[in-house]
């Protein structure tokens, strides 16, 4: 596993590799060097599955696809089909408008979010080895992990962290009813589990199990 968070919010973009394929999570750092792994690892297929559409975690969403169609390397990208409409031209003015909140249009130089050509809904697969997406909504409406139950692996996006921390749910389309519905489920996955979350330091789900429990009983 790769992590790269060269960017403002030092969100992370993960890159996984499996044979010829790689799953990349999220495009919150620019591409370059993720696209020195994809050539140095011969790579023929990537899937670039986005875990919510917040600006951090998808502003460099164009370049990635511009740079990986121009290697000639067949690309899937993905999202949850509840923030379909966040996505592409339909999502310019979402992405536009949290840059400027933010004051960030000079580091991010995005203004329009990456197209999405295969969204998908719980429990899907992505098509690299047996990962699937994960409904997680709270943080966001379409807020999604993507999970590989064979590798222990999960992608958590902003909804746990390391530390028992867990998302922010003072957002438009968060909801922190959905937010507690979604960390009890994944509080379920075995304990060896190694989660990656959207910002912070990966962790054992087992080491923050107690945490996570100790949030949902007091909120
Ligand atoms: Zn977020």
């Amino acid at each position: 596993m790769q992590v790269f968070n060269n960017n403002p919010l030092e969100c992370n973009t993960f890159l996984y590799i499996s044979n010829n394929a790689a799953l990349i999570v999220d495009a919150g750092s620019p591409a370059d060097e993720v696209l020195i792994q994809l050539k140095e690892h011969n790579i023929k297929r990537v899937v670039l599955a986005y875990t919510h559409f917040h600006f951090d975690h998808i502003a460099y969403g164009q370049s990635y696809t511009a740079a990986i169609t121009k290697l000639d390397i067949a690309l899937t990208t993905i999202a949850n089909k509840a923030e379909e409409s966040f996505f592409g031209e339909a999502g310019s003015q979402y992405l536009t408008a949290a840059l400027q909140n933010f004051n960030l249009t000079n580091y991010y130089p995005a203004d329009k979010p990456p197209i999405i050509n295969n969204f998908l809904t719980n429990n899907q697969p992505l098509d690299v080895d047996d990962f699937i997406l994960l409904a997680t909504p709270g943080h966001s409406i379409g807020s999604s992990c993507y999970y590989s139950k064979n590798h222990r692996i999960l992608f958590s996006g902003d909804t746990i962290f390391n530390h028992g921390a867990v998302g922010r749910y003072d957002l438009p389309t968060s909801n922190i009813g959905q937010l507690k519905a979604s960390i009890a489920r994944l509080i379920t996955l075995p304990d060896d589990t190694i989660v990656y979350p959207g910002h912070g330091s990966s962790y054992r789900l087992a080491e923050q199990k107690a945490n996570f429990e100790h949030y949902l009983a007091r909120n």
